[in-house]
């Protein structure tokens, strides 16, 4: 057994920061990574991805994006490469290829036990990812078995589709995407659409991203927001970073030939159904991108902005080229895939401290869990609007080193 003052488990960007942080203020410890760092980067990503936030964006704590191209995207392999050079940045205690299999309080605080050793320590970090598992409603058991379902984890291109049309469920920023590239690959897509956050990547001139720095919206704190639950129940925002900095929103997909639908609703045998919200979720899609970019334009004009950036532009509310359809028949439309971009959901089947809610999540306020010296950061809308994205976390990291640093002070 080996003994530390805090046990980070996972060692994406959220357990890198923290360590960063720890590293700082000099307490010992240990980052517990079962693969190898990012590895959700490494191996559970689609070839094509790139990082919808702008590269001048990815700053943690004593690291920065230092490349040449600070207002492109970078590529899944560039973001592991850039975690890799971070975790080389500063003396990261990672131990990779080490499973934490179950946590547990114990006399001196916490017992990690992995399937390379046993560790203790007063304080630990669960810093395993929002984005854990697939989330997959469940209509999925209702489809038949001849239907290839697949989840983003495991989708890496089209190629890997069988020949037919696609059904996409969800249109945040993975349905889209994978929506637009399967359809280039010539398999028509029909993308089951919900609530959705519709935006420019560009608006003025400016990168969305440089926008939502800009107004401070992304530094919104979890106390500022009137419905904190909600605000992390927000979905993804519809985005793509490609190289030709496009727009990847419903209208750019029904002019590319990808048919919109409803929420999928319901399954049985080859019909499926939809609800038939669309129309009320575009127009209240459009009705918030109304009056953000209204929000910039007044933000513009009042800090003298106006004069920088490129003039005004107007906003062209999306017009439906079709009724969409309430059900379809997947076998006689051809639709051999069924592609769940639905979200994610955290699994701790391994956590045995008693921190989940009824819901399975972990409760905490702000990362604190209820159990005295368990942490956890990563998460959707943890402390600040930014907090599950590279340039958020280590804000978080800050915070929750300085609670974990004096609560080792108070057990000492
Ligand atoms: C498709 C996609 C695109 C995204 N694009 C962007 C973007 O453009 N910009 C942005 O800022 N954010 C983006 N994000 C959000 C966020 O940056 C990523 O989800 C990021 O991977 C989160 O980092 P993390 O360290 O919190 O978690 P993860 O990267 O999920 O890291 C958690 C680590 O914990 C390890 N682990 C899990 N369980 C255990 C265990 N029991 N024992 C030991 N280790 C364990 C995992 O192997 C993993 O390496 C994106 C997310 C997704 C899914």
């Amino acid at each position: 057994m080996r003994r530390t003052e805090a046990v980070v488990i996972g060692g994406g960007q959220a357990g890198l920061a923290m360590s960063r942080c720890l590293t700082d203020s000099r307490v010992d410890h240990v980052v517990l990574e079962r693969g190898r760092v990012a590895e959700r980067w490494r191996s559970e990503r689609w070839d094509s991805l790139r990082l919808l936030t702008p590269n001048w964006q990815s700053r943690l704590p004593g690291f920065r994006y230092d490349g040449p191209d600070p207002d492109g995207y970078m590529s899944g392999h560039e973001v592991v490469d850039y975690l890799d050079r971070y975790a080389a940045s500063f003396p990261a205690p990672v131990e990779d290829g080490t499973n934490v299999l179950a946590l547990e309080a114990a006399s001196s605080g916490y017992r990690a036990t992995t399937d390379r050793g046993v560790w203790e320590a007063p304080s630990v970090v669960i810093a395993t990812g929002q984005c854990d598992t697939p989330l997959v409603p469940a209509i999925a058991r209702q489809l038949p078995e001849d239907i290839v379902q697949v989840v983003p984890t495991r989708y890496r291109n089209p190629r890997q589709l069988p020949e037919g049309g696609v059904l996409v469920v969800g249109a945040s920023a993975t349905g889209v995407q994978l929506a637009d590239e399967i359809h280039a690959s010539g398999r028509p897509v029909t993308l089951a659409v919900g609530r959705h956050t519709r935006l420019p990547r560009i608006y003025r001139g400016r990168d969305i991203m440089w926008w939502f720095d800009a107004l401070g919206i992304l530094d919104e704190t979890a106390e500022e927001v009137p419905d904190l639950a909600a605000s992390r129940r927000q979905p993804s925002l519809q985005l793509v970073g490609r190289p030709d900095r496009a727009t990847l929103d419903l209208p750019t997909l029904t002019a590319h030939g990808v048919r919109l639908v409803g929420k999928l609703s319901g399954a049985e045998g080859s019909r499926v159904s939809f609800a038939e919200d669309l129309v009320a979720h575009t127009a209240a899609a459009d009705a918030r991108l109304a009056r953000l970019l209204q929000r910039i334009d007044i933000f513009a004009a009042r800090t003298g902005l106006d004069a920088e950036v490129g003039g005004k532009e107007p906003f062209r509310p999306f017009r439906w080229p079709a009724p969409a359809p309430a059900e379809l028949d997947l076998a006689s439309e051809g639709i051999r895939t069924v592609l769940w971009a639905t979200g994610f959901r955290c699994l701790y089947p391994w956590l045995k401290v008693p921190v989940l809610g009824p819901d399975g999540e972990i409760r905490h306020r702000g990362g604190v869990t209820p159990s005295s010296g368990l942490y956890t950061i990563g998460l959707n809308f943890l402390r600040r609007r930014k907090s599950s994205f590279i340039d958020g976390v280590g804000r978080d990291a800050m915070d929750l080193t300085l609670h974990l640093t004096e609560h080792l002070r108070r057990a000492a």
